[in-house]
């Protein structure tokens, strides 16, 4: 059956991948059609309703600096907002937020039914049209036929998948969801490396039969963060605590009776799991020596008595999920409302795609999101919104765009996948970031934002703000610079007391603020019966300059390594080039090296693992080769 309706770009998957392609497009001006399985789980949160935290939240902000969903949705939905690593430095910084699974499906969907150039269709799409080697259409369930020149595929955990819990498995994309059977027969037609991932999830246990009472308390944050650059406090709905409590010994134990039951240590599951987020039964294993392991108990919304057992994902046979789950402090006569379970699915090797995530071998095609071996939400959306970004781009017929790894998380996702690929569910870690520095997730906005205007994903009014804190932060910092205090001046009997000595010399306030002891506010607090003028500037203008200041050798340096770098990006890497012959480089390292045999020295460099040193001495060792 012919639909009539054609469009610029077809987004397949309404996931988080799926939401940020199909609202990136719109936003660009192109008509894009969202197609997917269920308009009622847009924006669905398959696993922990939680947002951010190491690493992801980095990939929020950039999200959010380009015009994105995520960060807005978490700000109306998050009930527990925290910064997590609040004492270390800057670049490791990570706000994490609880979120109301309803209420975030709610702003996702409400932004894209309110998105212009958006229309979306439930239907789930079993094939793709493909003349040659390019894609032109879709093909869904009922045989409707919806046609575009590119189309941009999030299907997620859905492709193939199967859902285990102990020894039982049936067909599923998740709990309560149908798989992609036919989809993943037709793409397993195509050209691609398939693989097989799992993933798994906790059981969800009902409040009422809890004792919090013997379980530790963890509040959010005061004063409460917000996830987006525009977020507000006030958009927030009501905050609630999460709760502390851990495994022990007897709980290890009935775990270790139930491996035989396992799908996992019986082989009957055959993907690799994700290794930072294994299950309790992974844990158990391979740290035999622990005997206690920590669960955070989130609530999963403020409308619903379930709760999320962070840390005990399982998909060991339920009845030893009841057994276990009842021996931890607080759960003794806890009531399990759904089981846990791990999931299988097919990836494609992800080093068959562009750096636009459109795929080598089908023009038109693009994939993005855990269809790419990632997981996590943020990891998906950021997949996403690129996707959506080069789709648009292409229907518009500009050059692709994809940020470098010394501008964005976003970088370095796409440019691991892309070089390395994966063997195991990716998920982004700061150490993956070699800039870190540079990648702050306060400063995402002003690395990204301004692209994001030129390729048409800022409105006006996104635009303005930006430009106000911009040109907010430029003021600040020069007039710091250029007022001065003089050690025996008012204000330095002002300042003195904050700091290890007292003035012996003339400063200005900008070199003041750079030493550790002194905070903006400190700074605004001291002065102020001085008469000294200290703007009563936006908080995040504050951040920005502090950390401007603070961190201004060590931002230096990393922008020189970049330049360095850049310098040498091109110097080639022969083919036969013989690490095992070098001096002073670990085995691990000259593996790894053999490995991918990279053709450049930029490319060497990503190799995870690969220090500056190394990077020195492989370019030692190139100029004796040569
Ligand atoms: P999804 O969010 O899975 O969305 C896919 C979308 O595509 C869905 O809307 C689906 O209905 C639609 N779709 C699929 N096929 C079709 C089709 N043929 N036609 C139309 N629509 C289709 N992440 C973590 O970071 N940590 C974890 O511990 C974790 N555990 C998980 C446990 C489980 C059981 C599951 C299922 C997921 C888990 N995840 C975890 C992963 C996280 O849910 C995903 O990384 C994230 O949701 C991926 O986003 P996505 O957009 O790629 O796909």
């Amino acid at each position: 059956m012919d639909f009539s309706k054609r469009y610029d770009v077809i987004v397949i998957g309404g996931g988080h991948a799926g939401t940020e392609a199909a609202l990136a497009a719109a936003r660009m001006g192109v008509k894009t059609l969202l197609l997917t399985h269920n308009i009622e789980t847009l924006g669905q949160m398959s696993c922990n309703p939680a947002i951010g935290g190491i690493g992801k939240s980095h990939l929020v902000r950039e999200i959010d600096a380009l015009g994105g969903a995520m960060a807005r949705a978490t700000d109306k939905a998050g009930i527990q907002f925290r910064v997590l690593n609040s004492s270390k430095g800057p670049a490791v910084r990570a706000t994490r937020a609880q979120a109301d699974r309803t209420l975030y499906k709610a702003a996702i969907r409400q932004m894209l039914e309110s998105q212009p150039n958006l229309e979306i269709f439930q239907q789930a799409a079993d094939d793709l049209i493909i003349h040659g080697e390019r894609v032109e259409g879709v093909v869904t369930q009922m045989g409707l036929r919806f046609f575009a020149p590119r189309v941009v595929l999030t299907t997620g955990t859905f492709l193939g998948g199967r859902i285990h819990i102990g020894l039982q498995n049936t067909s599923g994309g998740r709990a309560g969801d149908p798989p992609s059977i036919k989809l993943a027969e037709r793409l397993r037609e195509l050209p691609f490396n398939v693989g097989r991932l799992k993933t798994g999830t906790p059981p969800r246990i009902d409040a009422r039969s809890v004792d919090f009472s013997v379980m530790q308390e963890q509040p959010g944050d005061t004063p409460l963060p917000v996830m987006s650059f525009r977020g507000r406090v006030e958009d927030h709905p009501q905050q609630i605590s999460c709760y502390i409590t851990a495994t022990n010994e007897r709980c290890h134990e009935i775990i270790r009776s139930g491996l035989d039951r396992s799908p996992m240590y019986t082989g009957v599951i055959e993907g690799t799991g994700p290794r930072y987020c294994p299950s309790i039964e992974d844990k158990v294993m391979r740290f035999a020596d622990k005997n206690s392991h920590q669960i955070f108990v989130e609530p999963e919304g403020l409308t619903t008595n379930e709760l999320y057992p962070n840390g005990i994902s399982t998909s060991l046979p339920f009845d030893v999920q009841i057994e276990m789950v009842r021996q931890i402090r607080g759960f003794e006569n806890a009531h399990i409302t759904r089981p846990g379970y791990a999931i299988e699915y097919d990836f494609f090797d992800p080093r068959e795609l562009q750096y636009s995530l459109e795929t080598r071998f089908i023009k038109g095609l693009y994939f993005a999101g855990q269809i790419n071996g990632t997981t996590g939400y943020e990891e998906a959306g950021a997949q996403g919104l690129l996707a959506g970004i080069n789709a648009a781009l292409a229907a518009q017929e500009r050059d692709s765009w994809c940020p470098r790894r010394d501008q964005a998380y976003i970088g370095v996702l796409v440019d691991d996948l892309i070089s390395l690929g994966t063997t195991e569910p990716y998920r982004m870690f700061t150490s993956r970031a070699e800039y870190r520095l540079l990648l702050r997730e306060d400063n995402a906005d002003l690395r990204l934002t301004e692209a994001g205007r030129q390729m048409g994903l800022i409105d006006d009014s996104h635009w303005e703000a930006f430009c106000r804190k911009q040109e907010g932060i430029n003021g600040e910092l020069k007039r710091l610079k250029s007022v001065w205090v003089q050690p025996d001046s008012e204000k330095a009997a002002a300042i003195n007391p904050l700091l290890e000595k007292p003035l012996s010399r003339e400063y200005s306030l900008a070199d003041l603020l750079a030493r550790p002891e002194l905070t903006y506010s400190r700074l605004q607090e001291a002065l102020s019966p001085t008469g000294t003028p200290m703007d009563d500037i936006d908080a995040q203008v504050a951040e920005q300059v502090e950390i401007q200041l603070k961190y201004q050798g060590y931002i230096n340096r990393q922008k020189d390594d970049i330049e360095k770098l850049k310098r040498q990006e091109n110097t080639a890497l022969p083919e036969d080039f013989d690490y095992q012959k070098m001096d002073g480089l670990s085995n691990e390292l000259k593996q790894k090296l053999l490995a991918a045999r990279p053709d450049s020295i930029a490319r060497a460099s990503r190799i995870p693992g690969m220090t500056p040193a190394a990077v020195s001495l492989l370019l030692i060792h190139l100029k004796k080769y040569q």
